[in-house]
Parts: C-alpha cells; sequence; structure tokens
C-alpha cells in the first residue's frame, strides 16, 4: 500500500508535466494565448503564473537556510577537516572538466553537421548583451564583506565560504559548541522537512508551468530555428546519457541506469523552474536520500556545482556560437573556437544558476570572439525552452559529480544507491502530522510558559 503511494508522487509529477504540454499545446494552436484574450489574461498569465511563481518562491526560501546549515553539519560531521580541501579541489576539477568535455563535443557535433550554413535569418536585434562578472571580481566577493546581505541576495559562494568558516570555527572552539552543532542538525533536519513539503505539492506547480511555458513558446520559430533546436538537444541528450554516464562509471564504478532513474525528479524540478539554484533543495534531497551521499559531501558539491557547474549551458554556447557564425559567414578558425571553451569554462564560474543566464555568458564569448551579439536575437525566441532543458543536464551534471567525489571518499553509501526505492517521497507522508507528537509538543510549550510565569 505505502508502496503504491510512494509510487504516485513521480508519477503526479509525470502526469502534472503532460497535461500541462497538452493544456499548454491546445492554448498556443488555438490563439488562446494573444494578448487581451481572456485564457490569456487571466489564465495563462494570472493564475497559471501565480501558482508557478509562488512555487519558485517556495523552493527559492528553502536554498539559503539549507545551504547554510546542512554546510555547518557537512564540515562538523565531516570526520577529518583535510577532506574538506580534497573535496573542494575533487569537484572543482571535475565540474570544470565536464563543462570543457560538454561544450568541445556540442563544437564538435554542430560544426560537423554545419548548422546554419546558407540559412538567411534576420535577428531581431533586440539582444543587449550584460557583462558577466570578471574573474578576478568572482574571486574577491567569495569572501562576503556582509554574510547577512549575501544570504538576503542570495549569492552563493559567499554563502558557502561564510557556513564552512562557520563549521571550522565551531570544530575549534571544541565541546562548547555541541549546542550550537546539535541546533544546526535539528534546523537541518526541518529544512529537508520543508523540501518534502514543497515537492509534495509539486505536480500541481509543474503542470503551471509547464502549461505557461509551452502556451507561451513561439511555435513557428520553432520550425524556423529546427535544425538549432534539434542539434542543441541532441547535444544535450548526448552529454546527459552517454558523456555523463562514462565519467559516473569510469570514475566512480556505480551504476548508470539507477541514476538515470533516480535523478528523475531533480531534472523535472530543474526542467519546470529553467533554475538551478531553485533546484538546490531537491538535488540535495535526490543526492543524500536516493543516492545515499554523505551530507558531508553533498553540502558542499550541490550548492558548488549549482553556481559554477553548467555543462548544458556551456552546450548550447558551443552550438549557438557555430550556428550564428555560420550565418553571419563567420570564420572562428581553431583558435576561435579554443577560446570560446575557455571563455564559457570561465563564465560558468562567476554566474549563478538563475533563468536565462546561458545568454549573458553567450554575449560575453561572442564578444571575446568577434561575433555580433546581436546575433543572439536570432535564438531568443526558442530560448526559454532550451533553457529547461538545458538546466536538466546541469543538475545532472550536479549530482554525477557529487556521486564520484562522494564515492571516492568512501562518504557514498552504497546500499542506498543501489536501493530502488530509497528516499522514494510518500505525500501523504511528507504532509501528515503525528496527532501525538502534535499533543506533545503543546504540553512541552504550555509547561515552559507556566516555568516562565
Ligand atoms: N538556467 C540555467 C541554470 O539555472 C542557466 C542558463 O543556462 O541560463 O542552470
Amino acid at each position: 500500500m505505502a508502496e503504491r503511494k510512494k509510487r504516485s508522487l513521480t508519477t503526479m509529477v509525470l502526469v502534472g508535466m503532460a497535461l500541462g504540454i497538452a493544456t499548454g499545446l491546445v492554448i498556443n494552436l488555438t490563439g488562446w494565448n494573444e494578448p487581451g484574450n481572456f485564457i490569456s489574461d487571466y489564465i495563462v498569465n494570472g493564475l497559471f503564473l501565480i501558482i508557478g511563481k509562488m512555487f519558485v518562491n517556495a523552493l527559492k526560501m528553502l536554498v539559503v537556510p539549507l545551504v547554510f546549515f546542512s554546510l555547518i553539519c557537512g564540515v562538523c560531521g565531516i570526520g577529518d577537516v583535510r577532506l574538506l580541501g580534497r573535496i573542494g579541489t575533487k569537484s572543482f576539477a571535475l565540474y570544470m572538466l565536464t563543462t570543457a568535455i560538454a561544450i568541445a563535443t556540442a563544437i564538435v557535433i554542430a560544426a560537423g553537421l554545419g548548422i546554419g550554413q546558407g540559412m538567411n535569418l534576420v535577428s531581431d536585434g533586440e539582444f543587449t548583451g550584460k557583462e558577466a562578472p570578471p574573474l578576478s571580481q568572482v574571486l574577491i566577493d567569495i569572501i562576503p564583506t556582509n554574510p547577512i546581505a549575501a544570504m538576503a541576495d542570495g549569492d552563493m559562494l559567499p554563502i558557502i565560504f561564510f557556513s564552512i568558516l562557520v563549521g571550522i570555527s565551531i570544530l575549534m572552539v571544541g565541546k562548547k559548541a555541541a549546542s550550537f552543532i546539535e541546533g544546526a542538525e535539528i534546523a537541518n533536519e526541518v529544512m529537508m522537512k520543508m523540501v518534502t513539503i514543497i515537492m509534495a505539492v509539486a505536480p500541481y506547480a509543474v503542470f503551471a508551468l509547464i502549461a505557461r511555458a509551452v502556451a507561451n513558446l513561439g511555435l513557428e520559430l520553432l520550425q524556423s530555428l529546427a535544425g538549432y533546436v534539434l542539434v542543441l538537444v541532441g547535444a544535450l541528450m548526448f552529454h546527459l546519457f552517454v558523456m555523463l554516464m562514462i565519467v559516473l562509471k569510469v570514475f566512480s564504478g556505480l551504476n548508470p541506469i539507477i541514476f538515470i532513474r533516480k535523478i528523475r525528479a531533480a531534472q523535472i524540478f530543474a526542467f519546470s523552474t529553467a533554475s538551478s539554484n531553485a533546484t538546490i533543495p531537491v538535488t540535495m534531497r535526490t543526492v543524500t536520500e536516493r543516492f545515499g551521499v554523505n551530507n558531508s559531501v553533498a553540502s558542499f558539491t550541490v550548492p558548488f556545482g549549482a553556481t559554477i557547474n553548467m555543462d548544458g549551458t556551456a552546450i548550447m554556447q558551443g552550438v549557438a556560437t557555430v550556428f550564428i557564425a555560420n550565418i553571419y559567414g563567420v570564420e572562428l578558425g581553431l583558435t576561435g573556437y579554443l577560446t570560446v571553451i575557455l571563455m564559457s569554462v570561465l563564465a560558468s564560474i562567476g554566474t549563478a544558476g538563475v533563468p536565462g543566464v546561458g545568454l549573458i555568458m553567450l554575449s560575453m564569448v561572442f564578444t571575446q570572439v568577434g561575433l555580433p551579439v546581436e546575433g543572439i536575437g536570432l535564438i531568443l525566441g526558442v530560448d526559454r525552452l532550451m533553457d529547461m532543458i538545458r538546466t536538466a543536464v546541469n543538475v545532472s551534471g550536479d549530482a554525477t559529480v557529487s556521486c564520484v567525489v562522494a564515492k571516492s571518499e568512501g562518504k557514498l553509501d552504497r546500499a542506498v544507491y543501489d536501493d530502488p526505492e530509497a528516499g522514494m517521497l510518500d505525500p501523504d507522508e511528507a504532509l501528515a502530522i503525528d496527532p501525538e507528537v502534535e499533543q506533545e509538543i503543546a504540553e512541552m510549550v504550555d509547561q515552559t510558559k507556566k516555568k516562565k510565569a
């Protein structure tokens, strides 16, 4: 019985997604998505927008406290502080490596197929590039002048830095700080509980998010850009199912089929929100409870990966560069392509995993290699959909590296990884409060009040 319920959440989310696509398509094809239409104004950009945004807000709400408390627990529970350095170095190296592989494969595939050659598209010229922060500034900003401000802004790298330092300082203070650790552990558990609550309402929110995205999609554009879209999606799938799984198998020996099955929840959330950052809570839950990665590794690798690791985004940049260079008839040559690879990898370090950031990185790459930035206007219309797909690849990369690093440090529970049922979410359980516990807590509060009086 319990098993049937457990299955039903994933199924319900998938059903929500499918219904969302169907509803969105109907609205799109009937022209009900035109501004001024009742459905467009009140349903798509009213109800769906509100539900979707509220859900994404709820996820984002969890990110900062979850990262803060889980990192403190992670550092304190690591057993050997030197391990921190190793986890940091390994995950950084793997993140950079997978991003470089991603963009290199994308360029080879796109250039090999010659996409965009002979096409005559006119850019609507709407895209004006924004700057991604220079690397020197990214390095400086790792240390926050004000941790509360960093938390308020959701700046992941300074939050990670501060939380690790708090953890290390607790270890140095020693026994006296025991209750602080206990408090952080309880807070972490509470935050994780919140993740399951929000996940339990996902089917409805995913429906609203997807229906709105599909309703507003430029289907005609999708047709005229079919070449770009197909090559990009193909390269993304190749990276997800082949390259990342080779990395997983070679570096950790773990079974890729199990990985692909269990990563689905995180992928669906990434797809629906188009934000690796907002997906952090779900990725963290998936990696720890479904894959058995110890919190001491996941609490670092997941938020770190959401910020610096963007395989899917790098692939988009590779394909888009070749596509637009071909349309404008610009010969980039080997040096040009190597610059693209280097720039994309560096740009991914300093930019957060939020919707649409890939285009900002792309404008930086274009400026470097001398491609017209307004060329990005050509692919703008299909970018939201591409963003959704590449974000799912981005979080899959974060989870892959988390598993590899954890396995290499003996911090992965193989029994959990291999168990298909481990960490499955039961929506009823996620939303249930035990009446006895409720009673106990109420009595506790009552007694404390009486003591004070
Ligand atoms: N939306 C992506 C992410 O959050 C970044 C991008 O490609 O725009 O990972």
